[in-house]
């Protein structure tokens, strides 16, 4: 998977107000036309169509007899409330676990290796979708600095991007606006 960075909150109103705004963002959404190396995308509330949300499915495999993972959802069956609480501490401690963090979720076998050797392997793209599934594309894209911002839902909400956004970036790119918007 490619690492994303969360967006610098202090840079939102920069963000929002001197870029997207400047561009026509308005009803969640662009209906100008946009400059050349920049794409805007509202956020794709659909499923995936390139398969991979299918394909994945293939993957049938399961946690080690021996995990945690197991052990855990044994006991889930078989207790319930503060009685589950309890074994599943006890099995932390059995196993040499947190019990505070990660209780739910540690593995204690291979499974993630596993799974990234085969995601390595049939992935369609960097993020599993290929590249262009409308699931994966970024909201914004700045060509000139290869950028690509994801946000959740709406803009400025759950806001990541592919790489570290400076304030430099920020202001080529709102200069870049402020210059398209001057030739309109
Ligand atoms: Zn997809
Ligand atoms: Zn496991």
């Amino acid at each position: 998977m490619t690492k994303r960075f969360p967006f610098p909150k202090h840079f939102d109103d920069f963000f929002y107000q001197e870029i997207l705004v400047p561009l026509g963002w308005k009803d969640y959404d662009i209906k100008e036309e946009l400059p050349e190396d920049i794409q805007v995308r509202p956020y794709y509330w659909g499923d995936c169509t390139c398969g991979w949300d299918d394909q994945i499915l293939d993957f049938d495999q399961d946690h080690h007899e021996d995990c945690y993972q197991i052990k855990l959802v044994a006991l889930r069956e078989q207790f319930k409330g503060e009685e589950y609480d309890k074994h599943r501490d006890n099995l932390c401690k059995e196993m040499n676990l947190d019990k505070k963090y990660g209780s739910e979720v540690h593995c204690t076998c291979d499974y993630n290796q596993r799974w990234e050797k085969w995601f390595e392997y049939h992935k369609l793209g960097e993020e599993g979708c290929s590249d262009d599934c409308p699931t994966v594309l970024p909201n914004f894209y700045f060509k000139p600095l290869d950028l690509k911002i994801y946000w959740y839902k709406y803009p400025m909400r759950g806001v990541e991007s592919n790489k570290k956004v400076t304030r430099e970036m920020l202001i080529q790119i709102s200069d870049y606006v402020a210059d398209f918007k001057e030739k309109q």
